[in-house]
């Protein structure tokens, strides 16, 4: 603590208990572990001597955008400090003839856009979060959102990043040139590691121009099969929204009670929420072509945003669900495994089986374009019992989406939460490279140690949630 209030300044050192407690987890509450400090470096060259100086004293260190990662992964290891990145948050440069920017990673998702918008540029990778999460977050969880279907997630969007590795050395990754590609791709490598290989201090991002025309239609269904189905039918007939997202019934219930109420149809069992943006004649066209696959599967009502307010509106409701959730229990536990999406009509009312059968309380809100499913639980972790259901849940959904051909984690990582999972997709040689890999980078495992990869020895078990490392015991 006396090395990093030398180095930062007491005002930048956290080590009050009263100020540690809020760095105990992320939006995952099944894990929890007090750093016993936290730094909030203002720059690379302070990132790299707060590394420097862990490596010094063999302290564990993990770096921390906005804390809402939803897999565990910005919790400290016992006995390790926390380097938050929220204060780095400028935005450096904006290259409006090249479509760049450079941001430093404590930059907050929507404040890219908003910065970009008066260009008619804008940043599109949209994680529901993106009011509060931060750019080095989504970089290191390699963060989708609801307009990723079209536009594709972060790594499709980041053209080169200044990185701070492990053993304090900083290495620029990557090409900030669009188009430029040469030697191994370590800018992908890094993208998407969770934190483990290296701290994002600078960014360079794509911008995107903003489309001519958005149209936004909400089709409302009485079953959620059917609402599924015209999810796969559109995508078959050749049409990319630039968002297709699904919401159920208690989904609607809790946004329509809640502070993000939208004017979803209170009767509806199920409502598809798509958006098209491009050309006004080709997103005219596309219309017609989805409202009728709507009407062929049976929708019971098609609804278009009557002007911009009106989409926000829809659009608040979607982004906001999670947050509604918050007014059914104090906890909530959100699975993001994925399946084909042609699969979605079969899978969702099992897992809706899976929470009746443990008495847990679900709601469904997902980027269905994707198959990217977020059966979301509502419980309260104060009950042991209950947790232990809950656990079981996440354990038995994930079962059920990978046995009908889907994979572990769609966007949110593989963390604490799902690293006993890994086996189940991974053998044990994939699993021994990734392990060279990060330790080729990350040599003696300060750097975020215990996430991602299960430790050695013990892949074969799945461990229930609460038995990881950084558990409450
Ligand atoms: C309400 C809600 C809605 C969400 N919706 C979405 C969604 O639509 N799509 C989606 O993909 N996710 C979503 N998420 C999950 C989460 O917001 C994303 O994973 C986001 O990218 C995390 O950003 P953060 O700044 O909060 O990162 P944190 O939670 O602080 O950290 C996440 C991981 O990144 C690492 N990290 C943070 N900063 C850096 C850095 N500078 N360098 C290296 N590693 C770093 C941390 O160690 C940790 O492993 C949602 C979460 C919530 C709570």
């Amino acid at each position: 603590m006396q090395e990093l209030e030398r180095l930062l300044g007491r005002e930048r050192c956290l080590s009050g208990p009263g100020q540690l407690v809020a760095y105990e987890c992320d939006a995952l509450t099944h894990f929890k572990s007090v750093p016993v400090a936290v730094a909030l470096p203002q720059t690379t060259e302070e990132v790299q001597e707060v590394v420097r100086a862990c490596v010094r004293l063999g302290v564990p260190f993990t770096p921390r955008g906005a804390g809402t990662g939803l897999s565990g992964g910005a919790i400290p290891a016992p006995g390790g400090i926390v380097i938050e990145l929220s204060l780095m948050k400028s935005i450096l440069v904006v290259d409006v003839e090249n479509r760049l920017a450079v941001v430093q990673p404590g930059v907050v998702n929507a404040h890219l856009s908003t910065e970009v918008g008066e260009h008619g540029l804008a940043y599109a990778p949209d994680p529901s979060s993106q009011i509060v999460c931060t750019l080095g977050g989504n970089v290191a969880e390699n963060s989708g959102g609801p307009h990723c279907l079209k536009h594709g997630a972060t790594t499709n969007h980041i053209l080169a990043m200044r990185c701070v590795m492990p053993d304090g050395e900083i290495m620029d990754l990557g090409s900030p040139v669009a188009g430029g590609s040469a030697g191994l791709d370590l800018r992908g490598v890094m993208l998407g590691s969770e934190g483990t290989l290296g701290i994002v201090t600078e960014i360079t991002c794509r911008l995107v121009p903003m489309p001519e025309r958005v149209e936004t239609l909400l089709a409302t269904f009485d079953t959620m099969a059917a609402a599924c189905s015209s999810v796969s039918k559109i995508i078959a007939a050749g049409i990319i929204p630039s968002a297709l997202e699904a919401l159920d019934d208690r989904t609607i219930a809790a946004v329509e009670a809640s502070v993000f109420r939208a004017g979803y149809p209170a009767d509806a069992t199920a409502v598809i929420l798509v958006e098209l943006d491009g050309h006004p004649a080709q997103v005219a066209a596309e219309r017609r072509r989805i409202e009728a696959i709507f009407q062929d599967v049976g929708a019971i009502g098609i609804e278009a945003a009557k002007d911009a307010d009106h989409a926000q509106a829809l659009w608040k409701g979607r982004k906001g669900a999670f947050g509604a959730m918050g007014r059914l229990a104090p906890d909530l536990y959100v699975q993001d495994a994925v399946v084909p999406r042609s699969k979605l009509p079969e899978v969702l009312p099992r897992i809706g089986e899976i929470c009746d059968e443990l008495g847990l309380q679900l709601a469904n809100v997902f980027h269905a374009g994707e198959g990217n499913l977020h059966p979301n639980i509502s419980y309260d972790g104060r009950n042991a019992q209950e947790v232990e259901r809950v656990v079981e849940a996440g354990r038995r959904i994930i079962d059920l989406c990978l046995s009908v051909g889907g994979a572990l984690s769609g966007e949110h990582g593989i963390g604490l939460e799902k690293q006993g999972f890994m086996h189940l997709v991974f053998s044990a040689d994939d699993l021994e490279t990734m392990s060279r890999v990060r330790a080729a980078f990350n040599p003696g495992e300060l750097l975020n140690p215990g996430k991602v990869l299960p430790t050695p020895g013990a892949c074969a078990e799945v461990k229930p949630l609460h038995q990881l490392p950084g558990a409450p015991s």
